[in-house]
């Protein structure tokens, strides 16, 4: 046996206790004649300690011999503190030594195990089991492990059933480009990994598993941004005979279940806002609604006048910043240079003063009175002692810009409290999305999603106005899940792939086995997928997924740890009939 108790678990009450502990030196203190270890396990921390009158001389030069993250088992008796720490749930005792075993030694680490340590990210990426032994990490892990089960057990009550699907596969259609995998048996053919289990899910559906889900890894070969991992992990579901309402309500349960089991929080019926609506207000289908600051368009009010850059611009659209009239000149150029940035692309900013005594000053008051400027005020809702921040142009970029430049605020005015909850459904997204690249409508959730009732004739006339039975699940600011009703017959399939530019025969290549299956029988049906990564984070009041996933892979798609990917040797490759042809 190697231990009786874990490093956490020992109190008073054990005084006395002959017992064995095991773990990683956490840290010693060497008197001389007396020695204290810290020994650390995943369930905490317990003070041995050995000296010249009590422990076996042996003993007391092994204990000073040894270094940080040596493992060790230890027999001893448990006796209560001298000083106690109360910082420590095990802080009332400590345990008197008797034997000690090396099972282990260790090279100095390469940074230091601690809450903070001196380890920059690609260091502590390199070696991550032993990052992994820090309590920020663990604990993350831990948490990550308590949601999940809290998942397992609010679906498997509500009668879903936990089915895996592959991951060799074939591509899926979620709009990002293939992982592929080549096949050795069958020369010069590939695989796709899943972007996400999307067709199964469907085809489970309609082998009548009724209500399915899976904590599955989907795969998107995209280009990384700061926050994205090329693999993450779904909470992946799928209902039949069922309406949209019945799938915001299931997994609205859910949801209110996580945060009243995580969080201990309890939140009311989620609000639904429509895309439209969404995006009038906030400039973003994944509104931020734990604060303000609403857009406020101002066409009407501010294209009357002769300023030029608002008479030409489609749209004029500004948010009130609360007691954003505080901020000096030098402060609102520093904000205009912020919205200039490439990154957020405005060409300029135009503002406007709301001073106490109910005056206005803005940037343009050339060209706008004070009547002018009291209209602006009242649509973008500012008070006495805010800031009016004006954007104009092409309405989807400027839509895109303030809703950076609200985000950013609320970030800088403490508005985005991370242990604060807003979810929200966002509902009625459109069908189709026009992708100026390749000139062509596609599917802005996927090819399976169905359009509303009765808005499948406007396909023909203005493809861009139909509606989809898709909604996204929006929790402060973040698309924590979406999904869809799904189309489940054949005719309205072919439709869609249609539309969306795919010829019959690619379309049978592709998604054949989907629509041979709709003619034995589909249910109607549809379902959502979470992103759990995300959803974690956000339950931990953290803005990064890193933390929360084991083993990341940084913003190059690299685990730096196993020095993935590699090349494989030619013998490999030969097996695979693959030839290589670099660019470089
Ligand atoms: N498969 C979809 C996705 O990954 C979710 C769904 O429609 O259920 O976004």
């Amino acid at each position: 046996m190697y231990r009786s108790h874990n490093c956490g678990e020992l109190r008073a009450s054990h005084t006395n206790t002959e017992i064995t502990l095991a773990g990683w030196v956490q840290g010693v203190r060497d008197k001389g004649f007396m020695v204290y270890v810290d020994l650390r396990d995943r369930y905490g921390i317990t003070q041995l300690y050995f000296d010249e009158e009590q422990t076996d001389k042996k003993v007391l030069e092994t204990a000073q011999k040894l270094g940080r993250e040596f493992v060790i088992q230890v027999k001893g008796k448990v006796q209560e503190r001298a000083s106690k720490n109360p910082n420590i749930p095990t802080g009332d005792i400590e345990v008197l030594v008797s034997d000690l075993t090396i099972l282990n030694k260790a090279k100095l680490p390469p940074f230091t195990i601690e809450d903070k340590t001196d380890g920059g990210e690609d260091i502590r990426m390199k070696y991550r089991y032993l990052d992994i032994r820090r309590n920020p990490v663990k604990n993350s892990l831990i948490f990550r492990h308590k949601v999940t089960q809290e998942v397992r057990n609010y679906l498997s009550n509500a009668s879903f059933i936990e089915v895996e699907t592959p991951y060799l596969i074939k591509s899926t259609p979620e709009g990002a480009r293939d992982f592929v995998v080549p096949s050795r048996m069958n020369e010069g053919q590939f695989y796709a990994l899943p972007q996400s289990p999307q067709t199964f899910k469907q085809l489970l559906m309609v082998g009548g598993m009724d209500k399915y889900f899976q904590i599955v890894k989907c795969f998107r070969d995209e280009d990384l941004r700061a926050d994205r991992q090329p693999e993450f992990t779904q909470i992946d579901c799928e209902m039949a005979f069922i309406e949209q309402e019945d799938i915001l309500n299931t997994f609205e349960g859910l949801t209110r279940h996580l945060l009243k089991e995580i969080n201990g929080v309890e939140v009311d019926k989620f609000p639904r806002m429509l895309y439209d609506d969404a995006m009038r207000l906030y400039g973003n289908d994944k509104p931020d609604i734990r604060f303000g600051m609403q857009f406020g368009e101002l066409n009407q009010v501010a294209q009357h006048k002769d300023f030029g850059v608002f008479n030409n611009a489609e749209l004029v659209v500004g948010i009130a910043v609360p007691g954003g009239n505080s901020y000096t000149r030098k402060e609102i150029d520093k904000l205009i240079s912020w919205v200039k940035r490439p990154q957020v692309g405005a060409l300029g900013m135009v503002y406007c003063r709301y001073n106490d005594d109910g005056s206005f000053k803005s940037s343009v008051d050339k060209f706008y009175d004070q009547d002018d400027l009291a209209k602006w005020a009242e649509v973008t809702g500012a008070k006495p002692g805010d800031l009016i921040c004006v954007l104009s142009g092409d309405t989807n970029k400027v839509r895109a810009q303030l809703s950076a430049l609200r985000m950013e605020l609320a970030e800088r005015l403490g508005l985005r409290k991370p242990n604060e909850f807003a979810p929200l459904w966002v509902i009625d997204f459109p069908l189709l999305e026009w992708d100026e690249d390749t000139e062509r409508y596609h599917a802005m959730h996927h090819p399976f999603t169905s359009p509303k009732p009765g808005q499948i004739e406007l396909l023909k006339t203005d493809p861009g106005a139909v509606k989809a039975n898709a909604y996204d699940l929006v929790l402060n600011g973040n698309e924590i899940g979406g999904g869809s009703i799904r189309i489940h017959d054949k005719e309205t399939q072919a439709l869609m792939f249609d539309y969306l530019g795919f010829t019959e025969d690619e379309a049978k290549a592709q998604f054949g086995f989907l629509m041979d299956a709709f003619q034995y029988g589909a249910p109607p049906h549809g379902g959502l997928a979470f992103g759990l990564d995300r959803l974690v984070a956000i339950l931990g009041g953290q803005e990064t997924i890193r933390d929360y996933i084991a083993f990341p892979k940084n913003n190059a798609g690299r685990d730096v740890m196993i020095d993935a990917p590699a090349p494989i040797d030619d013998e490999q490759l030969t097996e695979l009939s693959l030839k290589l042809n670099l660019k470089s």
